[in-house]
This record gives C-alpha cells, structure tokens and sequence, in this order.
C-alpha cells in the first residue's frame, strides 16, 4: 500500500498576464512577476506573492503543530 500526500499541489510560477491576487481583489498580479499558485481541481488558485508567504507559513504552523500531536503518540 503506498501513501498519501497531504499537501495540495502549489507551485510559483510567472504570470503569463496581468490579474488581481485571489485573496485580496487590491493585489494586482503584472505580467511578468512571480505569483504562487495552488492547485484547485482542474484550476490554479494564483496569489501574490505575499499571499503566498502567509498561505506557506500556516501550512507550516499546522503541519508543525500536527507533528507535535503525532510525536505524543509514535516514537521510534
Ligand atoms: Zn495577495
């Protein structure tokens, strides 16, 4: 049985156009700079860059958090 990754395909990438952030419609995207973007059934969610440095720190924080959780319980 193999397993599973949790995190959600994410990705920066350069922005082929000129758009608005998703989580904030002021962030505006130019064409030509980075953006992150995260994987949303056949789409890509694209945040701004700093947009995308909170989403990765909470991925973070939870995933840390988890892993404290998991150490209670698993030692090897
Ligand atoms: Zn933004």
């Amino acid at each position: 049985m193999s397993t599973r990754a949790l995190m959600i395909p994410a990705r920066v990438a350069i922005a082929q156009r000129a758009h608005k952030c998703k989580a904030n419609q002021k962030h505006l995207i130019s064409q030509g700079q980075y953006r992150f973007e995260v994987k949303n059934e056949r789409n890509w969610d694209k945040y701004c860059l700093t947009c995308g440095n909170k989403i990765m720190l909470k991925l973070i924080s939870d995933s840390s958090a988890l892993m404290e959780d998991f150490k209670k319980y698993h030692t090897c």
